[in-house]
């Protein structure tokens, strides 16, 4: 019996289409869109802290920090970022003290709480970090333009530039925690009330393994940056940073602390969640000193755009790095 090798040569042609055909999975979802280093704006951020400065003392527990919790709950709607509020109680030298951190969920993500934000969703989880409380006791008119004032209209910049994004958006979360300055001395029971109850949330939830990164920024607005990144950090982000300051080409402005910081990473690190702390401590009338840092000199013409964007391009550099 003879074989037709037309037919042959069409079966050839054909079952391979069909068996393809057959078995194509959907295609694999887009990558998560991450915005470009370079579309960072330092006036546009630097509008952002001088807009949250000029709201005065954010005092843990007082009616100033009541004005700047909901001036973040409203401005984080305007950026495109869903916000949550937690509210909190803990015993402190001062008795006991409300705090009110504000959490910025990107849009695509649901949950009413931070547990249930991460519990409802899979892949990886970034958390930009700022505090937003100041100092206690400086001054009636203090603003805390670098501390915190920098940080947060930074985060609040960088927020909106990522939900601008087209979807799907990766998780990173814009954390606004309240109580970083101690009031006495730091201790279990006296400052980073903020970040020690969002590192506890994120604990207890079971999710933290999902969490690649908690980057911290502090005191990032001086005109005369020196961002000094404190040793006790998570390694591989010292050198994610490093590579990313490098990429930018601001290597120069970043560098590592002598010596380690206690700040509102270190509550991350403990449970051994992987943190970084962006901080520049010379925050100075010259080069090496600290003697702006908690003082009334602590004011908006100390800070510059420029700053503020650097710090913004190395932190988006270091999200795609993250391979989000
Ligand atoms: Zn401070």
């Amino acid at each position: 019996m003879g074989v037709d090798k037309r037919l042959i040569l069409a079966a050839a042609v054909i079952l391979p289409i069909i068996l393809t055909t057959g078995c194509r999975k959907s295609p694999p979802p887009a990558p998560p869109s991450l915005p470009m280093p370079a579309s960072v704006d330092g006036v546009a951020a630097l509008d952002e802290v001088s807009r949250f400065v000029a709201l005065g003392p954010r005092d843990a527990g007082t009616p100033g920090a009541a004005r700047g919790a909901a001036y973040l709950l409203a401005r984080l709607r305007g950026i495109g970022y869903r916000p949550l509020l937690d509210a909190f109680s803990e015993s402190t030298p001062r008795g006991q003290v409300g705090f009110s951190n504000i959490i910025g969920v990107p849009p695509g993500y649901d949950g009413s709480s931070i547990t249930k934000v991460l519990q409802n969703s899979a892949g990886p989880v970034v958390i930009l970090l700022s505090h937003y409380d100041t100092k206690t006791g400086i001054s009636e008119t203090f603003g805390g333009a670098n501390d915190s004032g920098s940080s947060t209209g930074l985060l609040l910049h960088l927020g909106r530039l990522l939900s601008a994004q087209k979807p799907p958006l990766p998780l990173v979360l814009l954390a606004f925690v309240d109580g970083e300055e101690c009031h006495t001395a730091y201790g279990t029971n006296d400052g980073l009330h903020g970040s020690r109850h969002l590192a506890q949330q994120i604990e207890s939830s079971g999710q933290a393994g999902r969490v690649q990164a908690v980057i911290v920024l502090d005191m990032i607005g001086d005109a005369d940056l020196n961002v000094r990144i404190p040793p006790n950090t998570t390694q591989a982000l010292l050198a994610d940073a490093l590579t990313a300051a490098e990429a930018e080409g601001v290597r120069k402005q970043f560098g590592i602390s002598k010596s380690r910081i206690l700040d509102d990473h270190v509550p991350f690190l403990e449970r051994r969640i992987p943190a970084i702390d962006l901080i520049d401590f010379e925050y100075g009338s010259a080069p090496g000193l600290n003697d702006y840092w908690h003082t009334e000199a602590d004011t908006m013409d100390k800070l510059s755009a420029e700053s503020l964007a650097t710090v913004g391009r190395v932190v988006l550099r270091m999200l795609q790095n993250l391979g989000l």
